[in-house]
């Protein structure tokens, strides 16, 4: 680059956008001059957050899309790649629960989990994978659980779902590492957020004294973690897992 050119801005999609962790990780990009595309099944939040983020200065745009449907959200990322000429970082981070215990989950709530939370990584990364190509650049996050990586009783779908999230990503960062992509896994511990108000206050307390850092962690200490593996800088990472988890597993 020439000393007038200035650095192109990097364009990143970040799915479940609208709220929780995914709000958080949309906010932080933006705030470090990416342009965000934010991703969600309703369209009105992420038009409050684009709006918000352009109120401060930042760069967004909302494509409300369901991820589950494999053929809409590969139309959707090409559509972003068309638009911006290029895609830089992908954070796959909406996801769902239907917990159950194994004896009582329905065909049905193991398939939906499986596929907003597993079969929607891969469809993203496959659709994100050529466009990043022709940037020779790319930054790839997978947003897993440690329900993954210890389990957890009453998610079967959810832990097998998250858990083959890191065999995906250390494919791909095999795969495209040569390329200029890498691909990493964040997993989160207990995050205060919509999919975790609803857990009883014992299992609170019980999560609590399970944790190094005494606190139950927010949505911006996920947001940093995945600033700093979507960076430039980031480039020698790949195909890790990082748990941020207020040292709950430290696997
Ligand atoms: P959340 O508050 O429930 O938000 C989920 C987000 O995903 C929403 O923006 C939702 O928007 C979107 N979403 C859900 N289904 C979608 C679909 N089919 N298509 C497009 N968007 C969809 O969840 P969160 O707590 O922020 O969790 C974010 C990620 O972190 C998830 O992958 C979760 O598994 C993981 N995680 C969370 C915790 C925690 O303690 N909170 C712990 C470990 C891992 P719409 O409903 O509008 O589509």
């Amino acid at each position: 680059m020439s000393g007038t050119e200035t650095a192109p801005t990097r364009v990143a999609i970040v799915t479940g956008a609208s709220r929780g962790i995914g709000k958080a990780i949309a906010l932080r990009l933006a705030r470090e001059g990416r342009h965000v595309v934010l991703v969600a099944r309703s369209a009105a939040p992420l038009n409050d957050l684009k709006s918000q983020i352009e109120a401060s200065g930042g760069k967004a745009s909302a494509l409300a899309v369901d991820i589950g449907d494999g053929k809409a959200w590969a139309a959707a990322i090409e559509q972003v790649a068309d638009e911006h000429k290029r895609l830089d970082i992908l954070v796959n981070n909406a996801g769902i629960t239907r917990d159950n215990l194994v004896l009582r989950m329905s065909d049905e709530e193991w398939a939906d989990v499986i596929n907003v939370n597993l079969t929607s990584a891969f469809v993203g990364i496959r659709a994100a994978a050529r466009p990043m190509m022709r940037g020779k650049f790319g930054r790839i996050v997978n947003i897993a659980s440690t329900s993954g990586l210890v389990g957890n009783a009453g998610q079967a779908n959810y832990a097998a779902a998250k858990s083959a999230l890191l065999g995906l990503s250390k494919t791909i960062a095999r795969e495209l590492g040569g390329k200029g992509i890498t691909c990493n896994v964040v997993a989160p511990g207990y995050i205060e957020t919509d999919m975790t108000a609803n857990l009883p206050q014992e299992i609170k307390d019980k999560l609590l004294g399970m944790l190094a850092v005494k606190r139950l962690g927010i949505a911006d200490d996920i947001a940093a973690a995945v600033s700093y593996v979507t960076s430039d800088e980031a480039a020698y990472l790949t195909g890790q897992t990082i748990c941020v988890d207020g040292g709950m597993t430290m696997c």
